[in-house]
């Protein structure tokens, strides 16, 4: 199922996403529901992000080109 244009990303401190990878709103509460490592004691916020706010390793993501690898996600701000 793609992702709607908003989707649900982990973030960690200010900006860093958890993972590298958005998710749907039902994902991301059976992620935190179910998941050990997602238990709400790591001090993981989940915001909702479009496209436009995540840099890949330091390129928009909206302006990548090259999917084949998986880059590093940061925010550009935190909604
Ligand atoms: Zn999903």
């Amino acid at each position: 199922m793609p992702l709607p244009y908003r989707a649900w990303v982990l973030v960690e401190g200010d900006s860093i996403v958890i993972d590298d990878a958005a998710m749907h709103k039902p994902c991301m509460t059976l992620a935190l529901a179910r998941c050990p490592h997602l238990n709400g004691q790591m001090g993981y916020v989940a915001c909702l992000v479009s496209m436009e706010e995540i840099i890949a390793d330091g390129v928009p993501l909206v302006q990548m080109i090259d999917f084949s690898y998986r880059a590093s996600w940061d925010l550009r701000k935190v909604v």
